[in-house]
């Protein structure tokens, strides 16, 4: 099959005028101009037209589970104040609510062109009851051990066994202990030795709030007083912050992919520049909990690869990667379209270690390909690519029509 569109912005290169991009079995073998392609290659030409043809794009954290939530949370005082609403919500839902969740979750990120998904799940017992998802999907399971271990062994055995039944499932699994507050270093340490064995990808959520700094770093506030109500062990509290205790412990390394960071002291920035971990952060879910300032300037110029998500919509209200680009160019002007478009393609695959299969259009990479109308010049198709506002009409997942 040859796809031909007016531009093909490849994420590899320089956009391509009157572009054209083989594909043979959901992989792509050649990208070029059309001519080119034409006189090299045969195959069905499908002829998109007035399009950018751009890879897919990645959503580098995401709670599919919560996409029943949107507008059910206001935002509330605290962070503490609104994980007792989501915890209180989640009591009142059913496993069939989870599962539509999901279903509907799938349905509004393809809307919006999102062909690759790293989704946290915190009911992966409920995957049985589902189809294969329509979208390339990694599984992180949400591990938390603050009332009981868990027995990370068998969990992962029988996640093998699940995926190796089931290879019409695009994408994986990896593990989430939830967060420091709600994960002990023991299951920390564990979920390590489970991928430095099996290479899973990793993921958690560091230093999202004010409260969790002043829990590890101080001893107290909101989140202290309410895990201690759960019961949690407060031992490591009052001494370090919770991303530099991790990763001083070896805890988080450069494999792990990292969700929002956005405390952080001179002595954890100095600990990032050496320890590259891959961060997430989560624009429009950032402005919803009213967080300081990502310091997304320091953070790019000192190299750490920075990927965009959309997190839940508990804290959201919709799972458009569009609007999360459209909101990091609000709060950073000077970042250039393509590094803006790099957060959601390139930089994502590169966290997930898929940089030769994802988040670009080139040899050798998965068919994942969305379309954007466009008719205007090539310098400014870039730009018109992050502002874009509309629903996706054409995509493609694994050289499969998806939209
Ligand atoms: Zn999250």
């Amino acid at each position: 099959m040859i796809l031909r569109a007016r531009i093909v912005v490849t994420m590899d290169g320089p956009p391509i005028e009157n572009g054209a991009v083989a594909i043979n079995n959901g992989e792509i073998y050649a990208v070029a101009d059309f001519d080119h392609v034409q006189r090299l290659y045969t195959g069905r030409i499908i002829d998109l037209g007035e399009q950018a043809l751009l890879p897919g794009l990645i959503n580098a954290h995401c709670h599919l589970d919560y996409t029943m939530m949107r507008n059910a949370i206001c935002p509330q005082q605290s962070f503490t104040q609104w994980i007792a609403r989501i915890n209180a919500l989640k009591r009142s839902l059913d496993e069939d609510d989870y599962l539509r969740a999901i279903a509907l979750g799938f349905d509004e990120l393809k809307k919006w062109g999102t062909t690759t998904v790293l989704n946290i799940e915190a009911f992966p017992e409920l995957m049985v009851r589902m189809p294969a998802p329509p979208i390339r999907t990694w599984w992180f399971y949400e591990m938390i051990d603050v009332r009981q271990r868990i027995a990370t062994e068998e969990f992962v055995a029988g996640a093998f066994v699940f995926f190796k039944e089931r290879p019409d499932w695009r994408g994986g699994f990896g593990l989430n202990p939830h967060a420091p507050y709600t994960a002990s270093d023991e299951l920390y340490r564990l979920v390590n030795e489970c991928a430095r064995i099996t290479g899973m990808p990793l993921t958690t959520h560091i230093a999202e709030s004010v409260e969790e700094d002043a829990m590890f770093r101080h001893g107290r506030g909101e989140l202290y007083e309410f895990m201690r109500g759960l019961g949690r062990k407060m031992d490591d509290c009052g001494k370090r912050p919770s991303l530099a205790r991790l990763i001083e412990n070896g805890l988080v390394h450069e494999d792990w992919i990292v969700a929002h960071v956005n405390e952080l002291d001179e002595h954890e920035f100095a600990l990032l520049k050496n320890n590259s971990l891959h961060i997430v952060h989560c624009p429009r879910s950032h402005r919803y909990f009213s967080h300081r300032p990502f310091q997304f300037q320091r953070l790019h110029e000192a190299g750490i690869n920075i990927s965009l998500g959309t997190d839940s919509l508990a804290s959201n209200d919709s799972l458009n990667l569009f609007a999360e680009m459209q909101m990091l160019q609000t709060r950073e002007p000077w970042l250039r379209p393509e590094q803006i478009l790099r957060t959601v393609t390139t930089n994502p695959a590169r966290a997930l270690r898929r940089s030769n299969e994802l988040g670009k259009i080139a040899p050798g990479a998965r068919a994942d390909l969305i379309c954007v109308p466009f008719a205007g010049d090539v310098v400014n198709v870039l730009d018109a690519v992050v502002n874009h506002e509309e629903p996706i009409r054409w995509m493609m997942v694994d050289g499969e029509r998806a939209a």
